[in-house]
């Protein structure tokens, strides 16, 4: 209630007046006590003289003395708080247009001691003059202090909780696991939009949906955590995916501790957060690991076969060489001829398998190289007189440019001629008769290159990615050139091994240049 003087309003004469059906006024003295004893007080309000009859225990309630507050509501209005008065009087307007069958409202009033105390108000017109002004009103207000308090700390904590949720990462919720198996989230923070595509207004009143969200094949075993966690009242872990509305998926993880509630139902508090991510990365370790494992289970294979094959072939060429040899039973032409055959195909043989082994101690990260300042010039002569015989049998020419005689690498010079002879060989196998196969070198301050350069067939672009692939011989699979596709591989490793490193550049029919970076004698710290 507040000031009667209100527009439209004048004094009603005792012949109009009109009482409210079951308005009568509590004068039992028991029961005024009886209520103030709870915080509640009861008024009675003469809107036409403005009397605010039995306010002494409204007064008192505030800490006022008998008489210390003149019992009109004009001087009770004047104890309220101004923001509260207008609302308080749109209360009573509303309720005297017959808007609402009773008045009410919450509003602050001083006490005694200057503090302001919340005060919650109903109230109802009891008597109207016969043209509806009212003339007298009945009400009681009770004194919500402590529950506005109360409130406000509810609200204070609920803001914090806000305001930390928001800064973690993941979904901190309530969720509910109700004696009948209904579920319901009483509380997800903010986050959950974020996180799970849901807004946490449709999750609180809807759990079911972030079931129906989680992908088919995990709905199971999440259904069963919850319930494993509900019977013994263990604290629930689970890992499952989730698809978002955007039909992404993503996997969440879910920890949350359960604590019975009377009725038998469950009430958890949890977080959930996203592990897409270090689920790829745990993924990825697993597939790792799992290629690593095969790798070294290859490499030991490989490494085991070859030695086993290299023992039995050693013992064929040495025979193969004894009747060569033997003076006392001279073979025949064909015999010589068939024999020839038998020690140039096993030497290959064994060419192939000292590569793989190569291999094997590269990949096992057991291959030793002895570096040491290397003349290039007459390694590269070396390397060229070798493969004379294989080029000139297919018509190809291997030529060396300008090299200073000084220019000195720092390698292991058996690999650094395993590897040019590879790449030599190579352009030689990958050409045409009449082709070219140049050796060039660049002198650069720390580095020295020598480009093998070829004017052959050219690898396709589509190629090139897996050139340095063992056993991958790409295009020349099915050419009927001989060869194992371990050469390029081995030939890197080799070089880097020795602080340098192989590049290529092509042009598929028209050739290919494999350049060997290496450090200048004396300059053969890998780093710089
Ligand atoms: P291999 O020569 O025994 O097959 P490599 O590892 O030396 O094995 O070479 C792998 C593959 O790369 C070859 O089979 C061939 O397809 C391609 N290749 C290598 N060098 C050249 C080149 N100079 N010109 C064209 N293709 C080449």
């Amino acid at each position: 209630m507040s000031a009667p003087d209100r527009p439209g309003r004048g004094p009603a004469r005792r012949a109009d007046v009109v009482s409210v059906p079951g308005a009568t006024f509590a004068t039992d003295p028991r029961l005024h006590q009886a209520l103030a004893g709870a915080g509640t007080s009861v008024w009675e309000w003469h809107l036409k003289t403005d009397v605010l009859g039995d306010l002494d225990e409204g007064t008192a309630m505030l800490g006022y003395a008998r008489g210390e507050i003149e019992s009109t509501q004009a001087a009770w209005s004047a104890l309220m708080h101004p923001d509260d008065r207008a609302g308080n009087d749109a209360a009573y307007e509303r309720h005297a247009r017959g808007e609402t069958a009773i008045y009410e409202h919450e509003y602050r009033i001083k006490a005694r001691d200057g503090s302001w105390r919340w005060m919650s108000e109903r109230g109802r017109i009891v008597e109207r003059a016969s043209d509806g002004t009212p003339l007298r009103m009945l009400g009681t207000q009770t004194d919500i202090s402590e529950r506005k308090r109360v409130e406000g700390l509810a609200l204070e904590l609920a803001e914090r909780l806000h305001k930390i949720t928001r800064h973690v990462p993941g979904m901190v919720f309530q969720f509910a696991r109700l004696a009948n198996g209904g579920g319901y989230f009483p509380y997800v923070s903010e986050r959950c939009l974020a996180l799970t595509g849901i807004a946490p207004d449709v999750l609180r009143t809807d759990a079911t949906i972030m079931l129906r969200a989680t992908e088919r094949a995990d709905r199971e075993r999440v259904r069963e955590s919850i319930s494993r966690s509900m019977q013994r009242l263990r604290p629930w872990r689970c890992e499952f995916r989730l698809r978002l509305p955007d039909g992404s998926v993503r996997w969440l993880r879910g920890s949350a501790t359960p604590q019975a509630e009377g009725d038998g139902a469950v009430l958890w508090h949890g977080y959930l957060e996203d592990v897409s991510e270090l689920h790829e990365l745990e993924q990825a370790r697993l597939a790792r690991a799992a290629a690593e494992a095969a790798s070294r289970a290859k490499t030991k294979f490989l490494s085991h076969m070859s030695h086993e094959l290299r023992t039995p072939l050693n013992a064929v060429l040495g025979f193969a060489q004894l009747l060569q040899m033997d003076a006392s039973e001279p073979l025949g032409v064909r015999q010589q001829r068939h024999v020839t055959l038998i020690h140039e195909a096993g030497g290959h043989l064994l060419e192939m398998i000292s590569e793989l082994l190569d291999l094997t101690r590269v990949e096992a990260g057991r291959l030793e190289v002895a570096l040491s300042d290397i003349a290039l010039a007459p390694l590269l002569r070396e390397c060229a007189d070798m493969l004379q015989p294989l080029a000139g049998g297919i018509g190809v020419v291997i030529e060396i440019g300008p090299c200073d005689a000084a220019l000195q690498v720092c390698a292991d010079r058996t690999r650094l001629k395993q590897v040019l002879a590879n790449l030599l060989s190579n352009g030689v196998k990958y050409n045409r008769r009449g082709g070219r196969v140049e050796l060039r070198v660049r002198g650069g301050k720390r580095r020295i290159t020598i480009d093998v350069v070829d004017d052959g067939a050219g690898i396709a672009e589509k190629d090139a990615k897996a050139l340095f692939e063992p056993f991958n011989r790409l295009a020349q699979r099915h050419s009927g050139i001989e060869g194992t596709g371990i050469g390029l591989a081995l030939s890197r490793a080799l070089v880097r091994a020795m602080g340098g490193d192989i590049t290529v550049r092509s042009r598929p029919g028209a050739g290919s240049t494999f350049s060997v970076e290496l450090p200048r004698a004396g300059d053969a710290n890998p780093q710089r």
